[in-house]
């Protein structure tokens, strides 16, 4: 099997201790058609991740007029968000190699998810979070066993100290952002919708955005299913981002946008100033002929509000962006009041209660 960097198109044979180009540091990414020999099913570490529901959302699709919405259900993974699909793997190919000791860092759901699946597979997780995490996710991480590191500011600087952290103590970095073993671990949540609608494929897919794992894996997956004609239409994907911090609508659109680190979003989730795969998430936009937009903070409180008391499904904030989204793409015309749409349910309103 093959990491491959698309950025420079180096190849070289998998390694769980590298993740990232020797050449020039872009997360490696597993060969396309090279899955088969990823991971034996015993190898796998799994808590029952996968397999959620995808419902209709009726009310809310009569609310911003658009003819069909189906929302999937990833908050009911394991942990609470779709980060369990890519943990699952990243953690199975570490416990096969018999590495004990792993190093995160995260906004709290992917902290929280490799938290669970260290736990099962006997891995000493030590995780770094922003000290403004919402605490039940903080929690969450502690109570799974792993040692929980608060950084103080923004984001970033946990990933700054989680790779000092590693450096002197020779621990396995195993970051969800860069991590080939996690994008494809991801990919299950896009073969799912395929299974399940099939012949009724959304024709628009709408997500929130911070690094892109979802959105990536999303696209490599109906992408192989679609060359291969096993899927007649290729969705379009869009990345939702919060107007505080939107590197990719910026990058995509030449709009001008400087990162305040003084500057909160409400969408912890999503709170990445600088995406390590933007190569990818802006090939997985073009391609699939998308957009990226930001909406407001108020935008997503209220959305999450409308979801809660309309359609009685209760997520963080971070998941409501793309609900806020929808309404802004089809105010634009982006996006037809005739036509289908999915959106992913990321995480579960309990990691963010208030
Ligand atoms: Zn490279």
């Amino acid at each position: 099997m093959y990491f491959e960097c698309v950025n420079c198109n180096t190849c070289i044979e998998a390694n769980i201790f590298i993740s990232v180009c020797a050449d020039c540091s872009y997360p490696l990414t597993i060969r396309q058609n090279d899955t088969s020999t990823l991971l034996r099913d015993s190898q796998i570490v799994t808590l029952g991740e996968g397999g959620s529901k995808i419902i209709q959302l009726s009310k809310f699709a009569r609310l911003v007029g658009v003819s069909k919405v189906h929302a999937k259900l990833e908050n009911c993974n394991p942990t609470g968000s779709f980060k369990d699909r890519g943990s699952a793997m990243m953690i199975g190919a570490i416990k096969s190699a018999g590495i004990k000791n792993i190093v995160e860092d995260s906004s709290g759901n992917a902290g929280a998810s490799v938290a669970a699946y260290s736990a099962s597979a006997g891995i000493q997780a030590d995780i770094f979070v922003p000290e403004n995490a919402p605490k039940a996710k903080i929690d969450q991480i502690s109570v799974y066993g792993a040692t929980v590191h608060r950084v103080p500011g923004h984001r970033d600087n946990s990933e700054k100290q989680a790779k000092q952290f590693v450096s002197e103590n020779q621990f396995l970095y195993a970051s969800h952002n860069t991590s080939p073993y996690f994008l494809e671990g991801t990919k299950s949540f896009a073969r799912e919708v395929v299974d399940e609608l099939h012949s009724k494929m959304p024709d628009h897919i709408v997500m929130p955005v911070g690094n892109g794992s979802l959105l990536i894996s999303t696209y490599l997956a109906l992408k192989e299913l679609w060359v291969t004609g096993k899927i007649g239409i290729l969705p379009k994907l869009y990345a939702i981002q919060s107007d505080v911090i939107k590197p990719i609508v910026s990058e995509l659109h030449n709009i001008e946008w400087t990162f305040n680190p003084k500057q909160i979003t409400c969408a912890d989730g999503i709170a990445s100033s600088n995406p390590p795969r933007m190569k990818q998430i802006l090939q997985a936009i073009k391609e699939s002929k998308g957009d990226s937009i930001s909406v407001s903070e108020d935008s997503i409180q209220r959305y999450r509000k409308v979801l809660a008391q309309s359609e009685g499904i209760f997520m963080e904030p971070t998941s409501a962006a793309p609900f806020a989204g929808l309404e802004t793409l089809v105010e634009k015309g982006t996006i037809d009041g005739r036509d289908s749409v999915l959106i992913p349910v990321t995480g579960s309103g309990l990691k963010s209660p208030t």
